[in-house]
């Protein structure tokens, strides 16, 4: 069993990677985001309280989203790994899920940190805008409070994982297959 993080800011291409990952070595795609989303969807009073941080560019409290990562990977009974992207978000969640997996004698196996400076990710999340109709990726302001907020709370996880030997940063920008390649060639070591 392979267990990974995908980190990076929002808009590093978090999910497209993902989603090239798991069709080449069949991992279980656990992105917080779109559980969200789609609580949100359902209108339910849960979703509600989501929406209200959710759009803001605020991160939903720990407590809650640990319960909801929790639940989630619950569900699944033999899998081959799992890439938990955007998920920790913060060191309380982080915490947790070495806590959470030690309870099943699993680990996270690296963390694989995609790099991309401000600049380029303003203008991608600006694009990813206007495609998806995301609403916290519209607002000027949204996305600069998302930035500072992974800034603030998040970016520090790599301290952590780097403290346990875990850490692989690979470089974000360049071609979709440039990255993918990059990233496969660290999964290969593990
Ligand atoms: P994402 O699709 O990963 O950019 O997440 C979209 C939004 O969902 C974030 O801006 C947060 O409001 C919320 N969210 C996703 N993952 C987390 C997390 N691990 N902790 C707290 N909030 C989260």
């Amino acid at each position: 069993m392979l267990n990974i993080i995908l980190f990076g800011p929002p808009g590093a291409g978090k999910g497209t990677q993902s989603a090239k990952l798991i069709d080449k070595y069949a991992f279980t795609h656990l992105s917080t985001g779109d559980i969200f989303r789609s609580i949100k969807k359902s209108g339910s009073d849960l979703g509600k309280e989501v929406c209200s941080y959710m759009d803001k560019g605020n991160l939903v409290p720990d407590e809650l989203t640990i319960r909801v990562l929790e639940a989630e990977v619950n569900m699944h009974i033999h899998p081959v790994g799992f890439i938990f992207d955007g998920f920790p978000r913060t060191a309380a969640q982080a915490d947790a899920l070495d806590k959470f997996l030690a309870g099943k004698e699993w680990k996270i196996d690296a963390m694989i940190a995609l790099e991309v400076d401000d600049e380029e990710l303003r203008k991608r999340l600006v694009l990813r805008g206007k495609d998806s109709g995301r609403a916290d990726d519209i607002d000027p302001k949204t996305i600069e409070n998302r930035i500072q907020v992974y800034k603030r709370d998040t970016a520090p996880l790599k301290n952590f994982y780097e403290a346990q030997g875990k850490y692989r940063g690979v470089n974000g920008v360049g071609s979709l297959d440039e990255i993918f390649h990059n990233i496969c060639k660290v999964i290969d070591t593990l």
